[in-house]
């Protein structure tokens, strides 16, 4: 947990969200600011700070959260979507835990 990160205060409730889907290990809650129609984020409950950070043993953690986009693809469902993320500010990132966007422009 990091004291200054606006995920980690989502994460543990300080600040109030509705989240889409949950598990031990990860959320996924709606973009305040969307740039698609649909437009999630799927955030890791451990503080890392993005892909660069990422260790071998986080492995299993990055597999559970590219299945949740098939998941959420499902839900939605979105046969065609983006996910991305950004890896250091003049990449565009802003919020400095790990993240992935999934960005579609309608459900399908
Ligand atoms: P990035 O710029 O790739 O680091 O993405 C950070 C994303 O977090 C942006 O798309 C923001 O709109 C989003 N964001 C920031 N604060 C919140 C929040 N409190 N709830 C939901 N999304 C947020
Ligand atoms: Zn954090």
């Amino acid at each position: 947990m990091s004291l200054d990160c606006v995920f980690c205060k989502i994460i543990s409730k300080q600040i109030p969200s509705q989240p889409l889907l949950e598990t031990d290990d990860l959320i996924v809650i709606k973009d305040i600011a969307p740039q698609a129609p649909i437009h999630y984020l799927i955030i890791p409950k451990r503080h890392i700070t993005n892909v660069a950070a990422l260790q071998l043993s986080d492995r299993d953690l990055m597999g559970d959260l590219i299945l949740v986009a098939t998941k959420l693809s499902q839900m939605v469902p979105a046969s065609a979507f983006r996910l991305i993320t950004n890896n250091g500010a003049a990449a565009g990132q802003s919020v400095f835990h790990l993240h992935f966007h999934f960005l579609a422009d309608k459900a399908n």
